[in-house]
């Protein structure tokens, strides 16, 4: 059974943007992967010691028809043909793709963590989730993903910046009818 499943990206080395929806773009040329729902961009501050440049993050539901391990393989996958590079932990990226749910799956495999272990401790992950559904409740702590927001540190900054253009994140193979258009989401306030 397709398993709904939310993908968190961010970026902030070289264009953020295009970054961002490139990565989209290519989880979507998989053949496994349905569009379900896109939340909107967000200027982010990095929950990190290392100085460097605001983020750009959001998040997306897929409908994805595999297990959760071969999709982490396929984010690796794109995360290296967009450039990405062994770096210091926390420090600037051009792309990170994680998965921070997996329906209601809970797995603790040595390569693969779910739902994501840092999920309820960063807002710039929570409030695209919640952005999609409001209702969502963690598979682990049994408790409504909004409830984590306010015991986090409100150093980390999350603003709204803009949504993401539909015809931005269609995937490179376009005649292939498979691939839905972004939900109504796409133009969540
Ligand atoms: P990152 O620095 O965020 O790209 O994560 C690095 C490593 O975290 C990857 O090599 C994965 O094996 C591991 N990892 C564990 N759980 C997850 C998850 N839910 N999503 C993505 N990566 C994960």
């Amino acid at each position: 059974m397709a398993e709904r499943v939310f993908i968190g990206f961010g970026s902030n080395v070289g264009r953020h943007y295009a970054n961002c929806t490139r990565s989209i773009s290519e989880v979507l040329s998989d053949r496994r992967a349905s569009l379900k729902a896109l939340s909107s961009l967000y200027c982010t501050s990095p929950v990190s010691s290392i100085p460097q440049p605001d983020f750009l993050n959001g998040a997306f539901t897929i409908e994805w028809g595999d297990s959760a391990t071969k999709l982490l393989s396929l984010l690796k996958q794109i995360e290296k043909r967009m450039g990405r590079r062994e770096g210091v932990r926390n420090g600037p990226r051009i792309i990170d793709l994680d998965i921070l749910l997996f329906g209601r799956a809970v797995i603790r495999s040595p390569d693969l963590i779910v739902p994501h272990p840092r999920l309820h401790e960063r807002r710039f992950a929570l409030i695209p989730c919640l952005e999609i559904d409001p209702f969502l409740v963690h598979p682990v702590f049994h408790k409504r993903l909004e409830e984590f927001l306010d015991s986090i540190d409100e150093e980390q900054k999350v603003s709204r910046f803009c949504p993401v253009r539909e015809e931005d994140v269609l995937p490179a193979f376009q005649e292939l009818s498979h691939i839905p258009i972004c939900s109504s989401r796409v133009e969540a306030p």
